[in-house]
């Protein structure tokens, strides 16, 4: 085990080079410990240490937390079927959990093909490309009411178990008809799940959270007022007006823009940026943070971007767009750094994590591989699942990302 001082000693390079130096022995262990696991499962070694299953022996003799034993369990058994796949978590090509998603649909005839196709993949990735050779049908929207949550002292974890079924107490397609009653899988289910984005097929996801009584109070006022419109077009309609709104303020993106980039004001030493200079960089930017690593790996934040100046504004850096560019929260940061110093900058850092530590507004959700726990409380909660088209998200997000100059301080 490395001791603190002696890390703290070492120079930047240094310390990148090491950890990815630990992180090559980590996987290397790592492929050895799925395998010895391999070969316990299939000679039953569990049962003689008096556990009813491996992933008991892995839980109770070895202390693998539930996660961990089950992604290794799942990698062990699929490697006993494709060995390649032990080969790939070695090199790093493949992690634990891109096995656990694949494992299902790998077969002797498409392992080679698909996992060349995996090479690298980040689990997201993965489930769209499960979603693609192994497509689910639509899920049927539907509105659930969850009951009160009591808080047990001593109570046990739910026990895991694959997705719910979806179609529970539908809609029934009209957004005038949102089902209010309970249900028995409701209330062995804990009401603070995060939200779930899961590929279904390609360019399909099903989309569920639980919203707040107010929430369910809105879509049901919103639902009379929108007679024969079902549950995902309301919400989708909401949305996109919300989102026309935001751009329009955010990034002056109007149907019919006042002003061409030409007739934008431009002058130097002021912060705000004019609504045609927004415009261009967004799209020229392409939605995406164009911080480069010096070996040229763009960043792929595309939350919470800010217009950075290049040449600072509070030295009299201009605001037209060949000196304006797209950055995440943390490369603004970064950069700012750079022009006034690690001490003025750590006091906007502090405040922007504040920001940025809430959960995320989705997670990718594979199946059986268990959920954490959202640590917030609800008191009426109704779960929407919602199969939910986003062509238009996705497409946006395969676009190919241009080439960028480096930062001047990169
Ligand atoms: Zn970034």
């Amino acid at each position: 085990m490395e001791k603190k001082d002696e890390l703290k000693s070492l120079t930047d390079d240094e310390l990148l080079l090491r950890l990815s130096n630990v992180l090559k022995q980590s996987r290397r262990v790592e492929a050895v410990l799925v395998a010895h696991i391999a070969e316990v499962d299939a000679r039953r070694l569990f049962e003689r240490e008096a556990s009813s299953s491996m992933h008991k022996y892995c839980t109770d003799v070895l202390h693998l937390s539930d996660a961990e034993a089950y992604l290794r369990i799942a990698a062990a058994r699929a490697s006993r079927r494709h060995p390649a796949l032990l080969t790939m978590l070695e090199d790093g090509r493949l992690h634990l959990s891109g096995i656990a998603v694949l494992a299902p649909h790998l077969t002797n005839n498409n392992c080679e093909k698909l996992l060349a196709r995996a090479t690298k993949k980040t689990k997201g990735e993965l489930l769209v490309l499960v979603a693609e050779i192994a497509p689910k049908v639509d899920v049927a929207p539907s509105i659930r009411k969850l009951p009160e949550r009591r808080e047990k002292k001593g109570q046990e974890p739910p026990e895991r178990s694959s997705p719910e079924p979806a179609n529970e107490h539908p809609m029934s397609g009209a957004a005038g008809t949102l089902s209010g009653k309970s249900n028995p899988v409701a209330e062995t289910r804990p009401a603070d799940k995060p939200p779930i984005m899961e590929p279904l097929a390609p360019s399909r996801y099903r989309v569920q959270f639980t919203a707040s009584a107010e929430l369910h109070d809105k879509l049901e006022r919103l639902a009379a007022l929108m007679p024969g419109t079902d549950l995902v077009s309301m919400i989708e309609a909401a949305v996109t007006e919300k989102l026309e709104r935001v751009e329009a303020k955010r990034l002056g993106k109007v149907k019919k823009p006042r002003k061409s980039l030409e007739e934008a004001d431009t002058s130097p030493g002021v912060r705000g940026i004019s609504a045609p200079v927004k415009r261009f960089v967004w799209e020229r930017d392409q939605g995406q943070c164009t911080y480069e690593s010096t070996e040229g790996r763009r960043c792929p934040e595309r939350r919470g971007l800010q217009f950075h100046h290049d040449d600072p504004y509070g030295r009299g850096g201009d605001r037209g767009a060949t000196n304006v560019r797209l950055m995440c929260v943390t490369h603004n940061l970064y950069m700012g750094e750079m022009d006034y110093g690690k001490e003025k900058m750590d006091q906007y850092r502090r405040s922007a994590d504040r920001v940025r530590e809430p959960s995320p507004s989705f997670l990718l959700f594979p199946d059986g591989v268990p959920m954490p726990n959202s640590a917030q409380e609800s008191k009426s909660c109704h779960p929407v699942v919602l199969p939910w088209d986003l062509r238009r998200r996705t497409a946006t997000h395969l676009k190919p990302a241009p080439s960028f100059r480096q930062p001047r301080y990169a």
